[in-house]
């Protein structure tokens, strides 16, 4: 053990150190305006000068910077920022203004659920949605008057978009929910062959319920892709009727994609094609004819 004078000395060799690695960051009068401007002591100044130096440093990278790529800081984004606080100085890692832009520019995310869909979809626009042919235009109209009128009208109903691979199906029902999440409406874009395997996954589990849940309510919903999963009387009986059921009896507007007709879907439903299959299956197909107006939209692939 170290005796109280040993202690001492090690003590004040170090705040020689510190003092005199203090001194030599102030040769730098850009550090020293900067620490000025902390309006600290001198004493807590010598005892940070490392960690102030970093902060500096990034400081002075976020003052040459000019969008979020060029970042050089330690954490992107971010500005290791010095403030008094209950009289010590304390460090914290700050959102940079570009950062913060854009976090509030993509904030309207927040309000959508995406389940398995393709990441670029969320960026989907109006705006930017191909005006070019004629398949797409009375879906383009039903869509604007849908945001149009989803003030006052909360239970409009959904589109039945099917038609060919890649036609921009999901694209069109993506660009709707953004445009609405702008304005706060929540919603959930489902991969529907995908959700049904992991719903079945988490059977029996707390999470089956939340996720069932979650999609049943969702003020605006679409199912990407019926028609694509595999079928079974428990995904249709189970699944698929209540939660149409449920957003029927709500009139909460719900989408659908698909490969396929309605008549097509309606033989995929029933397709172990006993006389009792052939009956739940045209009764989904009523609900969605309830909950929806059925559109087709072909078009060359879009997919590159
Ligand atoms: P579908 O659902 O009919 O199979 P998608 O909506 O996935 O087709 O669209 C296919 C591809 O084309 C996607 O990569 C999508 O981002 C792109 N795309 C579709 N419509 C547009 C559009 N209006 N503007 C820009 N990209 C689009
Ligand atoms: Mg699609």
């Amino acid at each position: 053990m170290k005796k109280i004078g040993e202690v001492t000395t090690s003590y004040k060799l170090d705040q020689g150190k510190l003092k005199n690695a203090y001194v030599e960051a102030l040769k730098d009068p850009a550090f020293k305006n900067y620490v000025e401007h902390l309006s600290v002591s001198e004493n807590v100044l010598i005892k940070y000068t490392s960690r102030l130096e970093d902060a500096f440093e990034e400081y002075q990278h976020c003052r040459h910077c000019k969008n979020l790529s060029y970042c050089k800081n330690k954490e992107k984004g971010f500005l290791l920022t010095p403030e008094m606080q209950a009289k010590t100085l304390s460090f914290s890692y700050i959102a940079c203004p570009y950062l913060q832009k854009k976090l509030k520019d993509t904030q309207y995310q927040e309000n959508i659920y995406a389940f398995e869909i393709p990441k670029m979809l969320l960026e989907a626009s109006l705006k930017d949605v191909y005006k070019d042919d004629v398949a797409r235009k009375e879906i383009i109209k039903y869509i604007v008057s849908f945001i149009h009128q989803y003030r006052e009208d909360k239970k409009q109903k959904g589109l039945y978009l099917h038609g060919s691979f890649g036609s921009g199906k999901t694209y069109l029902v993506a660009a709707l929910f953004n445009e609405l999440a702008h304005q706060n409406v929540r919603s959930a874009l489902i991969y529907y062959p995908e959700f049904l395997r992991s719903l079945k996954e988490s059977f029996g589990q707390e999470e089956y319920k939340e996720k069932f849940e979650k999609i049943k309510k969702v003020p605006l919903l679409l199912l990407d892709d019926i028609g694509a999963e595999n079928m079974t009387p428990w995904s249709r009986d189970e699944v698929l009727a209540p939660i149409l059921q449920y957003r029927m009896e709500e009139g909460l507007p719900t989408f659908f994609t698909s490969n396929f007709t309605l008549s097509e879907l309606e033989g995929h439903l029933s397709s172990s094609s006993t006389g009792v299959e052939k009956v739940k299956a045209r009764r989904i197909i009523e609900r969605i004819k309830e909950l929806t107006v059925e559109m087709q939209l072909v078009s060359k692939n879009r997919r590159s």
